[in-house]
């Protein structure tokens, strides 16, 4: 087996606005493993708050030999040995693991939810992200996420109850709110969040900062909407860590590095009674196409980073009114 990786850059329909920062592009790194002439896609996308970039990604992919291994069905050995060449990457080995399941789909001419065992009839309706704008903008914006069924919002400025207040004067669509950290006193997130509650608000991700783990404990336990972690939960065993402290947990390929750990999070979870969410970052199709494919077993998906680019090189699983389509095509999806 061969991996190859180039970098790329994603250009952003929007200037894109969350609790912590502002961006147009994103850094991603592409990569491929090609095995007797198959070839399955992988990506790292790599948003600059999270710590990893593209000389990062490219120091940590020129370490991994696959050259090694005979078998692409090996694969909890293939990756638990890309795993172990450094700690963190969670991105750059996201994108060793998610050209992997591709490539071992392609060869099995299954997609991955069929290889699960998962229905793809009870993948969700994807939501729609609008970010921290000026109300023309936002209005605009909402304008555009017409056949979208669910907004979702980040809030975590001093403008939150303007932000909503200005989406509730166009649409009554269910919203989910996003605060990325950004509320920093629990008695203050939990009368916005009863005040949101009143204004048709479905749940709320990351009240607080993650490391405010009993804070945020104490909110759950008083909120009447459900709380998710997502800044809080990046691998398998931070699931552990946040039950009880969190209703649900927001899984994304990036920080879970990949299919492998995303699809054993899922698992354990749901074992553990909590609910699920599956995110991503700005990604193309490729990362978008996988995580789909965990969908149809999650209660909330909020996968639309590839629909706020301009240049995404790949095409995957479709959005039909709003809803994730799965398809018959093997490996991640990509067509
Ligand atoms: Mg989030």
């Amino acid at each position: 087996m061969k991996l190859t990786f180039k970098p790329y850059t994603l250009e952003l329909e929007h200037l894109f606005t969350i609790a912590k920062s502002s961006r147009t592009t994103t850094p991603v790194i592409l990569t491929e493993i090609e095995f007797e002439g198959i070839v399955g896609h992988g990506e790292a996308s790599m948003p600059p708050y999270l710590g990893e970039n593209q000389e990062t990604a490219v120091a940590f992919l020129s370490k991994v030999n696959l050259e090694q291994f005979k078998d692409p069905f090996d694969m909890e050995n293939i990756l638990n040995y890309v795993d172990s060449i450094a700690e963190k990457n969670s991105a750059a080995k996201a994108s060793v693991d998610i050209a992997l399941h591709d490539l071992v789909g392609k060869l099995l001419k299954k997609p991955w939810y069929a290889i699960w065992g998962f229905d793809r009839d009870k993948a969700p309706y994807t939501d729609f992200t609008i970010g921290i704008d000026t109300p023309e903008v936002v209005k605009q914006k909402v304008k555009e996420a017409e056949i979208y069924k669910i907004l979702k919002v980040k809030l975590g400025s001093e403008d939150d109850k303007k932000l909503i207040e200005v989406i509730r004067s166009i649409t009554d669509k269910p919203i989910r709110v996003d605060a990325n950290q950004g509320w920093k006193d629990k008695h203050y997130a939990l009368d916005l969040i009863n005040w949101l509650k009143e204004r048709n608000v479905e749940i709320v991700e990351q009240p607080m900062p993650k490391e405010m783990l009993d804070d945020m404990a104490w909110i759950t336990e008083r909120s009447p909407l459900p709380i998710i972690g997502d800044e809080s939960v990046q691998r398998l065993p931070d699931v552990i860590k946040v039950h009880g402290v969190f209703d649900g947990i927001n899984i994304k390929l990036m920080k879970s590095t990949g299919l492998r750990e995303a699809h054993k999070m899922l698992l354990l979870a749901r074992s553990l009674g909590m609910k699920v969410m599956l995110g991503c970052m700005t990604e193309t199709s490729c990362g978008i196409s996988a995580a789909s494919q965990l969908s149809p077993m999650v209660d909330w998906a909020d996968l639309d980073g590839n629909l706020l680019i301009k240049n995404d090189p790949y095409r995957g699983t479709k959005v039909l009114n709003g809803k994730l389509v799965l398809t018959d095509t093997p490996g991640i999806g990509l067509v």
